[in-house]
């Protein structure tokens, strides 16, 4: 029984890994990911946010980017009770205006 106890745990442990390691490749092409840092955009309703040095995961083959579940609950908090370092003015052009219509 001891045995049966101490191979279920390895088997378990095993999973544990798996499912880190899918974090080194990337589930879209199955590429070679690293972290970077980038800024990144979130929009809510009318308003854009800008988020500096934020860390992800990026994908070296397809660019595809992913970010942490706590790093997303961590812009939710900044948006709702953080003080930005700055206020910038974002220019926004529509091209459904700029281009004459089809
Ligand atoms: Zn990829």
């Amino acid at each position: 029984m001891d045995t049966a106890g101490a191979s279920r745990k390895e088997e378990k442990t095993m999973n544990k890994k798996t499912t880190k390691d899918n974090k080194t490749i990337c589930g879209v092409c199955g590429g070679e990911v690293s972290k970077t840092t980038i800024t990144h955009e979130e929009q809510r309703g009318t308003a854009l946010y800008l988020f500096q040095n934020v860390l992800v995961t990026v994908c070296g083959a397809c660019g595809e980017i992913w970010i942490d579940e706590e790093v997303l609950q961590e812009i939710d908090r900044l948006i709702k009770e953080g003080v930005p370092v700055r206020k910038v003015e974002t220019p926004v052009y529509d091209f459904s205006r700029a281009l004459p219509a089809v």
